[in-house]
């Protein structure tokens, strides 16, 4: 997939023992992580290096879009960034079949549909397919 990226927005700080590197949210551009000093071959092998043991770790992937974000930017029910898919509600009433709902779960009880991100159901599948 041509967008998928390898690291998060980044930017490098020179510094005498090596370069140290800056992580930003996707979508916040909020600073994540700052690694310490780190030495590559290669300025890509040096960023890939300083992402995978520092950087890493303070970000979530959305496997939407590809983009790497902070825990505040993640809509962790969907596995997708809140840009892809903003947070929903929790519904008062099914919008398919009406019934009135005291506990709101995913699903409608009475009929069985979902109720909040409508457009997605087979994130929810719990079988592994998916059409994506
Ligand atoms: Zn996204
Ligand atoms: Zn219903």
């Amino acid at each position: 997939m041509g967008r998928k990226r390898a690291t998060a927005d980044f930017q490098v700080i020179a510094g005498a023992e090596g370069n140290r590197y800056r992580f930003y949210c996707g979508l916040s551009g909020a600073l994540m992580c700052t690694t310490g000093p780190c030495r590559g071959d290669t300025p890509e092998e040096e960023l890939l290096l300083a992402w995978e043991t520092e950087g890493r770790q303070h970000f979530n992937e959305c496997r939407s879009c590809g983009r790497y974000v902070s825990n505040a930017m993640y809509n962790v029910e969907v596995w997708e960034c809140v840009g892809c898919a903003p947070y929903e509600a929790e519904a008062k009433f099914c919008k398919s079949c009406g019934a009135k709902l005291d506990d709101p779960g995913r699903i409608c009880p009475r009929c069985g549909r979902l109720l909040k991100y409508p457009g997605r159901e087979n994130v929810y599948d719990g079988c592994g397919k998916s059409e994506i």
